[in-house]
């Protein structure tokens, strides 16, 4: 499974690094990164959180 970021969704609310640092990034100028595209099996639970609680619905699983 592999996670992204559309930015143009994004508002940088921070939500889904919150969930998980480790996977999602901010920058110094508030742009998302995604740290580790390649979900690890042990971290879909959060990565599937992180998607689902996004506000803008700006993550995608796939
Ligand atoms: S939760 Fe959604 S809107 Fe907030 S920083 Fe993450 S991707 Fe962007």
């Amino acid at each position: 499974m592999k996670v992204s970021v559309d930015l143009d969704q994004c508002e940088a609310n921070g939500i889904c690094v919150g969930i998980a640092p480790d996977v999602f990034e901010l920058d110094d100028e508030d742009v998302l990164h995604i740290v580790e595209a390649e979900v690890a099996p042990d971290r879909l639970a959060d990565v599937e959180t992180a998607v689902s609680q996004c506000p803008k619905a700006a993550l995608k699983l796939q």
